[in-house]
């Protein structure tokens, strides 16, 4: 195994970088695969390439071959639309019946949108959606509306990933939790958007991938001891990520399960619930119109105040800049549109075989890849 790099544990692709619209080209081909429509494709891979481009390889197209190998065994179903279970007021209750979760997670941050706009505020409940991706996605589409948003999301149906605060065993999934506030163009002026383990587990499959060490302090092995190499982890879910900030993180990841799930009517991690090796993805999701609260340009100067003032602190020993949440994709989207996405070699064959297993032929697959 490579030897760690302090910091940047996702370590080096041999591969020449991919241009994003490559990476695009090649999601859409092996989305239409399964029989999803142009316009459920397209977004699938709008999604997959934008968490590429901001950095998050974890959430990019790497998840094709999980999403493919769901398809298969019918726990995705394409084309789906949402249902509305509930209606009331600001509240919007929908089940996606496991629908891909970026076309599911978009109608559905449509619909709550409109009610923000209308009300003020809008709760959206979305149950049993499959992989919903980089939540930050989300954000991003309710900050194009004006409207700050805050997500709390629970992952199940497949064995639990993340040890909370005290545990030697995994009892949670890597439970996002994602907030932004709009700036004046429409994109977040802050953007937090994390997973409650202390990794995303996609973290760790990259780097299983390129055969790079996780950072110590994040993984335990199924004994319950330290560990830094995440093979079996990744290969066996044997192991646990760590939950993020101790009892602070690991509070914040058991909200998402009750919040995410449990209010909302959703799978719950919790065993009595059959897991059939799928991701299912619940979320609960505030969406908030900022004009109900009064002056915009006023709240908008105040946000900016509090970054500016952050900002111009010296950076700590080690450190060459302070950033806000966000800062890190900003920069990872202008370098990567630049110079393209790394995909390591592991990573691309597991993608090219999930669309031949789909009928593709390989060869037109690297053809789009490789040109
Ligand atoms: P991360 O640790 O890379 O970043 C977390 C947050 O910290 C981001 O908002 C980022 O802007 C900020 N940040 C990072 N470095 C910073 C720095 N030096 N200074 C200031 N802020 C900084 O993200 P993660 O926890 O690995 O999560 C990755 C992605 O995984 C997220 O998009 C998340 O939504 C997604 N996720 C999805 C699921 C799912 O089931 N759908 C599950 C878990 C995670």
């Amino acid at each position: 195994m490579a030897a760690p790099v302090p910091g940047k544990f996702q370590g080096v692709s041999t591969l020449p970088n991919i241009a994003a619209e490559r990476l695009h080209r090649l999601a859409s081909v092996i989305v239409q695969a399964t029989g999803s429509g142009e316009d459920e494709a397209k977004a699938v891979a709008d999604h997959l390439v934008v968490s590429n481009l901001t950095g998050h390889d974890s959430h990019g197209v790497g998840m094709l071959p999980d999403y493919i190998k769901n398809f298969r065994a019918g726990l995705v179903v394409p084309n789906q639309t949402l249902k509305v279970l509930r209606d009331v007021g600001a509240v919007l209750l929908l089940d996606a019946g496991r629908g891909f979760g970026q076309t599911m997670a978009r109608d559905a941050m449509k619909l709550g949108a409109e009610r923000a706009k209308k009300l003020g505020c809008a709760v959206v409940g979305l149950r049993n959606a499959c992989h919903v991706g980089r939540i930050g996605f989300w954000a991003e589409q309710c900050a194009a509306e004006g409207l700050v948003s805050l997500h709390f999301v629970n992952v199940a149906d497949h064995d639990p990933l993340q040890a909370p605060f005290g545990c030697s065993t995994a009892r949670l999934g890597t439970n996002p939790f994602c907030v932004a506030v709009p700036g004046a163009d429409g994109k977040p002026m802050l953007l937090l958007d994390m997973a409650t383990s202390a990794i995303a587990f996609g973290k760790a499959r990259v780097a299983r991938n390129k055969g790079v060490p996780v950072p110590e302090g994040v993984l335990i092995d199924a004994e319950g001891r330290p560990t830094t190499d995440p093979t079996t982890y990744v290969d066996t879910r044997k192991g646990a990520l760590l939950s993020f900030g101790l009892h602070k993180g690991s509070g914040l990841a058991i909200f998402c399960e009750i919040l995410g799930a449990a209010l909302i009517g959703g799978q719950t991690i919790a065993p009595h619930h059959v897991r059939e090796d799928g991701i299912v993805n619940s979320m609960f999701s505030l969406l908030v119109d900022p004009a109900a609260f009064g002056d915009l340009d006023s709240m908008r100067q105040e946000v900016q105040a509090v970054i500016d003032w952050i900002k111009e602190s010296p950076p700590a020993p080690g450190f060459d800049a302070v950033m806000m949440p966000g800062d890190p994709e900003n920069l990872a989207r202008v370098a990567r549109a630049r110079d393209g996405v790394p995909i390591d070699p592991k990573s691309l064959g597991d993608i090219l075989a999930a669309g031949v297993s789909l009928g593709l032929a390989e060869a037109d697959l690297r053809q789009i890849v490789e040109g």
